[in-house]
């Protein structure tokens, strides 16, 4: 169960991965974390997923996170006479509330909140950002616009308005469903799309309440600008590169992604990098020494997950696609930088008993070369301190609570074992002692450091700091 790395992998399940042999496939390759893509499938085959990477879980004994990715108020053009039409560079092109199929003059742009958000000289991106359309005039059910990018558009393509906060619902009909469909099930994780305020996390918040943990994607501008209060209300926080790259300027996103990266690990809130890292490997068995890069680099920023999109869910090699992932991490993480850089990260460590123990046990660590750090916890919190002080001793989570584990399995570095709380300070030290021999954390004589909370199983109580020393009677 203890991964050769620190930095985990998110895999997003599709056509190509969703029978349990495959995901299983994947996990031994080294996925730590599913998704779940909202955006695509039904919910009863959302739900065989689901069954099948539980069964994966029971059947390898090791814990797997699962993370539902709602679609989020995504913007969609209407359907086009002929399923799609060619818009030319200078050409006039009407979007309304029409919902009568479109031709190359006109389409249907159902939702009403944009006509009153937008303004002449907004611009407006089809299809991933491929065609810019540039507002001439607005009405209450039109607006008239001039191509600037000419192409191919098609049914149902997304648009984007980069430059205007939209007053739209942070989530729709169908994500209220899909959220009460997911929930049931039992996810881990739930993916935010499109937040634009940190009110829109708080809404998800009220509805999922300590069901799910809460990942807000970020990849709207106005995202950026409200940062910190989005980052201080979500669990973790994704660099959602794929529509950031079309909400700002392209060259934009790698200096947002290594902001977003620093500040989401000074406020010690997981952060995952997705979209197109090694994207060619949908057709191709190997990567671009260019994406290999890509991923090196989020690695060496000090991210705490990296994802594969389609190259997992819908690529013709979705298993090689998570093993150089898998590889390209842990051959970054042996390099000394790597190490020195992450110890670098100022992190502020609030005046609470857990964060100062966290703190001590990495130094207690360093100076006595133990192990491996046990933190036993319950909401994960403490192991999650852990975590930020970025030590470089392993660091095992023992946890009564399985959704805690699970949750955890996207966090940089922690590894999670689902057992039953201690009963008293000696059981403490004896399964912490059993648990490191059994999944080889440590051998005979070995120092180990501990943090509990005491009276045991009343959470957010870390306050014990324990240096225990493997002895033959540990084992089991
Ligand atoms: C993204 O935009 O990068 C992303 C991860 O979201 P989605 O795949 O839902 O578009």
């Amino acid at each position: 169960m203890h991964r050769q790395r620190c930095t985990r992998i998110i895999a997003t399940l599709g056509p190509s991965s969703s029978d349990a042999a495959t995901i299983k496939k994947l996990s031994d390759a080294g996925a730590d974390v599913f998704r779940l893509n909202m955006s695509h499938g039904s919910h009863s085959s959302i739900g065989q997923i689901y069954a099948a990477i539980r069964e994966v879980e029971n059947a390898t004994g090791r814990t797997i996170g699962i993370l539902a990715d709602l679609q989020g108020p995504k913007l969609r053009v209407g359907k086009f006479d002929g399923d799609k039409v060619t818009l030319a560079r200078g050409q006039g092109f009407v979007l309304d509330m029409d919902d009568t199929p479109g031709d190359r003059n006109r389409v249907c742009l159902p939702h009403p909140e944009i006509y009153q958000a937008v303004e002449k000289g907004t611009d407006l991106l089809l299809d991933d950002g491929k065609i810019r359309l540039e507002i001439i005039e607005v009405s209450d059910d039109k607006i008239t616009t001039r191509v600037t990018v000419g192409g191919v558009i098609s049914n149902r393509k997304g648009v984007n308005v980069p430059n205007a906060i939209l007053p739209l619902a942070a989530l729709t009909e169908k994500d209220k469903k899909d959220l009460d469909f997911v929930l049931d099930l039992g996810v881990d994780w739930v993916g935010l799309s499109f937040v634009q305020r940190p009110e829109d996390v708080q809404e998800a918040r009220d509805i999922i309440g300590d069901s799910a943990a809460v990942m807000a994607k970020l990849e709207k501008p106005a995202a950026l600008y409200a940062l910190d209060e989005i980052i201080a209300l979500s669990d973790a926080v994704m660099v959602a590169r794929g529509d950031m790259g079309v909400e700002l300027p392209m060259e934009e996103v790698p200096a947002q992604q290594k902001k977003i990266i620093r500040h989401a690990r000074r406020a010690g809130k997981p952060v995952v990098v997705a979209t197109q890292m090694l994207e060619s490997m949908i057709t191709s068995p190997v990567p671009t020494r260019a994406e290999v890069s890509d991923v090196a680099n989020a690695v060496f920023d000090g991210t705490d997950a990296i994802m594969l999109s389609a190259e997992s869910a819908a690529g013709d090699y979705p298993v090689e696609a998570v093993s150089y992932m898998d590889r390209i991490a842990r051959r970054v993480e042996q390099e000394p930088s790597y190490r020195k850089a992450q110890s670098k990260v100022e992190s502020h460590p609030e005046p609470t008993t857990a964060d100062a123990l966290s703190a001590a046990a990495k130094q207690v660590a360093k100076t006595l070369d133990a192990a491996v750090i046990v933190t036993y916890t319950s909401s994960g919190s403490t192991a999650l301190r852990a975590a930020r002080e970025r030590p470089r001793t392993p660091l095992l989570v023992l946890t009564p609570n399985q959704n805690t584990a699970r949750r955890l399995s996207l966090v940089w570095g922690l590894n999670c074992v689902h057992t039953k709380d201690a009963t008293n300070f000696q059981d403490m030290i004896d399964k912490a002692c059993q648990i490191c021999i059994k999944y080889k954390f440590a051998v005979k004589n070995d120092r180990i450091i501990i943090t509990a909370g005491m009276p045991f199983g009343s959470p957010g109580k870390t306050n014990v700091l324990r240096i225990a020393r493997i002895k033959n009677y540990h084992k089991e």
